[in-house]
């Protein structure tokens, strides 16, 4: 290890445990919940065994009027929930590591959609989630029925194993709704002043250590800022006096700035590592208890200098450890540049805003643990030395690659490109977007180390190339290009506009006059990210899409208000909910998606961004000559780089076995 990073690795003490080292698996959500135990125990685990000192749960509901269904929440709600969180506290525990629980009750956040209890608030107000239903005031036996429920579900907890039991005040759920004086409308005891609206959070405190505190370590979560400035809690204001108010009565403060959920979690577009400090750097000087806070940290000098300043205790993570569940593990061997490094693409938000399984760009590898028995670190090996040759060096390139040589094969990775990284090279220059290079890096990195696999860029392969290298197998990694068409999410009718330019010709430098139109019928980062980086250059531009805001899709990776004030704050024009149907000279031609009504825009240059098709003219070629190869990635199915990364490592996972024909194992609901 590098001596300079040792103080990451001592334990520091919570309450009545001890956690073997700093590194603090902050509660993150991984769309597994309830209904699949033993995935979320093989995940949490794989954390432990990568080294984390502290492994939290997601959220935990405490009572059936906290429901968050559909999406992936835990319960505690009865002995049965107990016995299936037990796995993974043991999963946990097994590595040395404590186990910590998140206990949760969203209040007017959670929207009950299962169970169909009425939601419960500081008083009436409208669910916190775009429902037409509104959560109801608890009287003061209500609150003293949720402090039973906190302390039934502590009970549970402790008997399931857990060490670290969560007092949950954050992300605008209900301790935090007493709190904020925007949620907290009451006359009595529990609202008005702030030494009332904290009532709640000091009793719940208090009590759930008198129940679990001399087992347990009773941890708060606060958000100490909720970013709505002074009307709400914030870090200079009644954060701050929050924290002096009961700075001493937890046995470990997990801070972080939140509100929504999007300014917790913000991706690298919206914010550089160790974003919060600013934010949550004054806790510590108001208590003496371990402080731990988040902030995408990947690189180890900058863990050292966040405890050396005294900014936190402990090193919290969510999204650096599914990128790389070993990181601690890498930096006690002195193996940190193989990190693999958390890009802030936020694709990991994006599963638990869908409600399915987990998925990250970098690690293909999460929430596969148990379902496909796939670990981060350990391949099986190939029973016999084959050769495979592989075109194409993006993410589905690169990651095949890899994973074959670690897999034992004779690997080449040939690349028309002068350098490796396919669609990174392009998409990793739109504004905010360079950390997502790191995909390519740390693949090639790691290629490099492999002895058994070489790389070749400036290669361009063409049918006869790929029969005269002679490979055993070959894989074809070409990627896709953007569409000249249309043809997009919305608009299905095929039109052609050869005047318009794509992204490709845009990344190739093509010529730019304004008026610019960008039309975004995708959705995702590209239309909001090309009609920034045009605006920054100076151009007059705007942007059209059928759907009713800019990069709607972002909303899964909770960005989406993020890139549509910032197109407006530069001054890019809006055009929502409008199809594009026709071009002249100096204009483009509009439909309004719901009426149909026509329109004109001025346009010089029209920028298509709809869809994607493979790059499959090798595979053409090679199939008319009878050659069977595979496809991996963007030339397969044109998507997401996470799905390229996935493609290409679900591939060399599976080759030379069966199994790829073999459905995920499912848990299944026990039949009475
Ligand atoms: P993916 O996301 O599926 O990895 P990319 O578009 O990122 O796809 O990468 C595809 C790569 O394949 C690009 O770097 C491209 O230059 C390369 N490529 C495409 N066709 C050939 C070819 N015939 N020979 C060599 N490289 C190719
Ligand atoms: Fe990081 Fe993106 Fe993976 Fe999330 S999906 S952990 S943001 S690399």
């Amino acid at each position: 290890m590098d001596p300079s990073h040792a103080i990451l690795f001592e334990p520091v003490r919570i309450g009545p445990v001890t956690a073997p080292n700093r590194f603090y698996q902050t509660p993150h959500a991984t769309g597994l919940g309830w209904q699949r135990p033993q995935a979320g125990a093989a995940l949490r685990g794989v954390k432990a065994e990568g080294g984390w000192g502290v492994v939290c749960t997601e959220y935990c509901s405490i009572h059936p009027s906290s429901d968050d269904s559909p999406y992936g929440f835990l319960t505690l709600w009865d002995a049965e929930d107990a016995r299936a969180l037990a796995v993974t506290a043991e999963a946990i525990k097994a590595h040395g590591a404590l186990a910590g629980i998140e206990l949760w009750h969203g209040g007017a956040h959670a929207s009950n959609r299962m169970t169909r209890v009425p939601g419960l608030a500081p008083d009436v107000q409208p669910a916190h989630f775009h429902l037409p239903t509104a959560a109801r005031a608890m009287d003061l036996a209500d609150i003293r029925a949720f402090r039973g429920w906190q302390k039934q579900a502590a009970f549970r907890a402790r008997d399931a194993g857990f060490d670290l039991v969560y007092v949950y005040a954050g992300h605008d759920y209900l301790p935090f709704q007493f709190l904020s004086g925007r949620t907290n409308d009451r006359g009595d005891a529990y609202g008005g002043p702030l030494e009332n609206r904290v009532r709640l959070l000091r009793e719940m405190i208090e009590e759930t250590k008198e129940a679990v505190g001399d087992r347990c370590a009773v941890a708060v979560r606060l958000a100490v800022d909720e970013l709505h400035g002074p009307e709400g809690i914030t870090s200079q204001g009644e954060g701050r006096e929050v924290v002096a108010m009961l700075a001493e009565l937890p046995d470990l403060w997990d801070v972080n700035v939140a509100g929504a959920l999007g300014n917790d979690s913000k991706s690298a577009r919206f914010s550089p590592e160790g974003f919060q400090e600013d934010h949550v750097a004054f806790v510590k000087e108001l208590t003496t208890k371990p402080v731990v806070s988040v902030g995408r940290f990947t690189s180890p000098d900058r863990m050292v200098s966040q405890i050396r300043r005294g900014i936190q205790d402990f090193i919290g993570a969510a999204r650096p450890s599914i990128a790389d569940p070993f990181l601690p593990v890498k930096i006690r061997e002195g193996r940190a540049d193989e990190i693999r490094e958390c890009i802030g693409c936020n694709i990991c938000r994006s599963a638990n805003n869908e409600g399915v399984h987990l998925r990250c760009t970098q690690n293909p590898t999460i929430a596969e643990e148990w379902r496909r028995g796939w670990h981060p670190e350990r391949v099986t090996l190939h029973p016999r030395r084959e050769s495979a040759l592989i075109i194409g060096a993006g993410p589905a390139g690169l990651e095949t690659a890899l994973t074959l040589a670690r897999r034992g094969l004779e690997v080449t990775l040939a690349d028309q490109g002068a350098t490796p990284g396919g669609r990174l090279l392009q998409e990793a220059t739109l504004p905010g977007l360079q950390t997502w290079l790191r995909v390519r890096d740390w693949r090639v990195h790691m290629l490099g180390k492999q002895p058994n696999a070489q790389l070749f860029p400036a290669s361009t392969m063409g049918a006869d190339d790929v029969r005269a290298f002679g490979a055993d197998h070959v894989v074809l990694a070409t990627g896709a290009v953007w569409r000249r068409d249309s043809v997009g999410v919305m608009g299905l009718a095929r039109r052609d506009f050869p005047a318009a330019l794509t992204p490709d010709d845009v990344f190739a430098g093509a010529a730019i006059t304004g008026p610019v139109i960008v039309y975004d019928d995708e959705h995702y980062f590209m239309g909001g990210a090309l009609a920034e980086r045009l605006r920054r250059a100076g151009h007059e531009v705007a942007l059209v899409t059928p759907q009713a805001a800019a990069s709607s899709w972002t909303a899964y990776t909770d960005e989406q208000g993020f890139v549509q004030a910032r197109l407006m704050e530069l001054g890019v024009r809006l055009h929502l909910s409008h199809l594009l149907c026709g071009q002249t000279e100096d204009a483009v031609r509009l439909a309004c998606a719901y009426t149909g009504r026509e329109s004109e825009v001025p346009c010089k240059t029209l920028i298509l961004v709809t869809g994607r098709l493979p790059e499959d003219r090798l595979f053409r070629a090679l199939a008319a000559e009878g050659m069977t190869v595979s496809r991996v990635g963007d030339c397969l199915q044109p998507s997401t780089i996470a799905d390229a990364v996935y493609s290409g490592h679900r591939f060399a996972r599976f080759f030379g076995t069966a199994d790829a024909d073999l459905p995920p194992r499912r848990e299944r609901p026990e039949l009475r």
